[in-house]
């Protein structure tokens, strides 16, 4: 039994939209506790420092734009982010990398960046790729909406899948 937290790592972007966003992100995960977690957290590091995960932890690396993936530079590809410019962020289920863009968040959207994050640690957390937007609504359907809060659909999907080793890698 530990706490469960979600790193919003950045390397690019705004400070103060992170921290906005990482408030918002406490609010939304504060109801998901289940039987495998005692409490939710998030927690926002600037680049340059490599917070000690547990194997339940997410991170999701806030870059600048998709130029500054991490994906990327890991190897991985993101011509569908560089093809559409409505996508917020991706999650490699492979290389186990989730990132957010913060130059696609509407005038630097706090709440933006707040959905996008919780988006892609649904993709990691539940090791679903697309498919994961099926009959799905609000913030994990395909172009979600940021909009408001997440559904209950939404928040019983997260309940669902948080807790699972996900064995992410916080230095890149
Ligand atoms: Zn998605």
């Amino acid at each position: 039994m530990s706490t469960f937290t979600i790193y919003i790592k950045r390397k690019g972007g705004e400070m103060e939209a992170a921290n906005k966003a990482a408030l918002l992100l406490k609010t939304y995960l504060s109801s998901i506790t289940n039987t495998n977690i005692t409490g939710t957290d998030v927690k926002v590091v600037d680049d340059g420092t490599s917070p000690t995960l547990l194997d339940t932890d997410v991170i999701v690396y806030m870059v600048r734009s998709v130029s500054k993936s991490v994906i990327a530079k890991q190897g991985g590809s993101v011509a569908i982010a560089e093809a559409n410019e409505g996508i917020l962020g991706l999650t490699d289920l492979n290389k186990k990398i989730c990132e957010v863009y913060f130059d696609r968040m509407y005038e630097g959207s706090p709440k933006e960046l707040s959905g996008a994050v919780y988006h892609e640690a649904a993709h990691i957390l539940s090791n679903m790729d697309n498919a994961m937007h099926k009959n799905q609504d609000g913030f994990l359907k395909d172009a979600p909406d940021y909009n408001g809060s997440p559904t209950t659909k939404n928040q019983d999907f997260m309940k669902k899948h948080v807790g699972k080793a996900v064995k992410m890698n916080g230095t890149y």
